[in-house]
């Protein structure tokens, strides 16, 4: 595992190998390596001679088929817009579209649908080829719709015995009670600050002091934080930055400017970290996304109430969970900032 922090998790999933959890759910905070965790998993499990330890050996002809992504016994299922993305990066792991959008044509999918659970279904009715187990990777487990989550019930509550499930999930709330009563279930923590640092300095070369600045920006997940060294990512990030710590002097139609062309996903969960760090520094403690920005910060909030701030982050929480299909993505951006100038201003 090539995670510090998982490791005790690591070595708890792979003693479990014999006690037979036909389902596995991983969880915990986003961008901690709970994919990767589970790609690990799932191919320790396929591995044909895996090491004293459990894991995966990586030189066997399944752990072969596996890298290359065609191993017979596996299925992956990943929203369809995930799977095309993943295509457009040429499939390199780690590989992750920046923020900007532009290239989409059509929309893909961001569920799990019913007839991929249906496909499934034959996966796990026929024999394995390898005649070792097999394992059905669904991830994350919280895209599957209302419809495919109840196909997905009757696969598992029929284990055929040689299919084994990893579900994984930042949010297990979002999965229904009937599928995650059917799992065992893992959590995954967030490492300590320290520990990030150091993997994310191995990592990118970079040097420790910017490491601890994306560590913040990204909430302390050190896989998110790792986007920071690419410099799109992290130019559209300062762009962001930039734009939202200007306001309110900045005009509205000059900073909705600014931010248009970047995806409101990603805008928007800026904004939403920078609105909990004025929370935070209102209420006297240190900011946690953006402590590089403390003055700013300080300035803002006591020209501001609580009150106003907790009003403001309840709106972009509503808006956060319809921002998928925004009608008009411009109008999204002047909605938040109208609010968020309201919201400065006392
Ligand atoms: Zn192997």
């Amino acid at each position: 595992m090539n995670f510090d922090w998982l490791t005790p998790a690591w070595e708890s999933a792979l003693a479990q190998r014999r006690r037979q959890h036909h389902a596995l759910l991983l969880h915990g905070p986003a961008g901690i390596g709970k994919s990767a965790f589970a790609q690990a998993l799932a191919q320790a499990w396929l591995c044909e001679a895996p090491l004293a330890d459990g894991a995966a050996c990586g030189r066997c002809v399944a752990c072969g088929w596996f890298a290359q992504g065609n191993h017979p016994d596996f299925r992956l299922l990943a929203p369809a817009a995930a799977e095309e993305a993943e295509a457009a990066d040429g499939a390199e792991a780690g590989g992750r579209q920046p923020g900007r959008a532009g290239a989409k044509s059509a929309k893909p999918s961001r569920d799990i649908r019913i007839d991929q659970v249906r496909a499934l279904e034959r996966f796990v009715g026929v024999g394995g080829h390898r005649g070792g187990c097999k394992v059905v990777l669904i991830d994350p487990a919280d895209a599957l719709n209302a419809a495919a989550a109840n196909a997905l019930l009757k696969t598992l509550e029929e284990p055929s015995g040689a299919t084994r499930f990893v579900l994984v999930t930042d949010r297990p709330d979002a999965l229904p009670a009937t599928v995650r009563s059917r799992c065992a279930s893992l959590a995954l923590p967030m490492p300590q600050a320290e520990a990030a640092i150091a993997w994310l300095v191995a990592e990118t070369g970079a040097d420790e002091s910017s490491a601890r600045t994306w560590l913040a920006a990204a909430g302390g997940a050190p896989l998110r934080a790792r986007r920071f060294a690419d410099p799109a990512e992290s130019a559209t990030h300062r762009l962001i930055m930039e734009t939202l710590a200007g306001l309110p002097e900045t005009g509205v139609v000059q900073a909705a400017e600014a931010l248009t062309g970047i995806e409101a996903a990603v805008w928007l969960g800026v904004l939403q970290c920078w609105v909990a760090d004025l929370q935070r520094v209102r209420a006297g403690a240190g900011p946690r996304f953006f402590p590089e920005r403390a003055g700013r910060l300080g300035a803002l909030a006591r020209a501001s109430s609580p009150a106003a701030l907790d009003r403001l982050a309840m709106q972009l929480s509503a808006l956060a969970r319809a921002v998928d299909h925004p009608l008009n993505p411009r109008l999204l951006i002047e909605d938040a900032l109208l609010r968020v100038r309201a919201a400065l201003a006392g």
